[in-house]
């Protein structure tokens, strides 16, 4: 009887290269067969075309997995605030009615608050920038 040799297979899950294809004269590229199988591309998938910082080239996203980034965006309240400068918003630190307690506290009109605490959360409304 003989011994059935194992069987042996390529992992691709760290694979970045997946080849080379051509523009053709009408623009239109060939996604290789390889890289279709391993991110289950079919005809008639969409995607976005995204340019590199770099201009080294094109990133193309799967319109469905923008979707996903997109529903993760619009839960996440914390991103909004960061890119409407959110990051550089005024805290009680910049308020003129605010008196430093220690490096974290201060005190205003005779409360104690948060050195970071944001302008917009300010309970009187009463920020003024120093
Ligand atoms: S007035 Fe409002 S923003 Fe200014 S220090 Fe007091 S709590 Fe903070």
């Amino acid at each position: 009887m003989t011994k059935k040799k194992p069987k042996q297979g390529f992992c691709s899950h760290n694979q970045v290269v997946y080849g080379m294809t051509t523009v053709s004269e009408r623009g239109q590229v060939v996604v290789p067969a390889n890289i279709r199988r391993d991110l289950d591309i079919k005809t008639g998938d969409r995607f976005m075309v995204l340019k590199r910082g770099d201009n080294a080239g094109i990133t193309l996203l799967k319109i469905d997995k923008m979707d996903e980034l997109m529903f993760k965006i619009q839960q996440d309240e914390e991103f909004f605030k960061k890119v409407s400068g959110g990051e550089n918003m005024p805290t009680c630190q910049d308020c003129k009615h605010y008196n430093p307690v220690d490096e974290e506290t201060g005190n205003c009109f005779g409360v104690e608050v948060k050195a970071d605490m944001d302008a917009d959360d300010c309970p009187a409304k009463a920020f003024e920038p120093k």
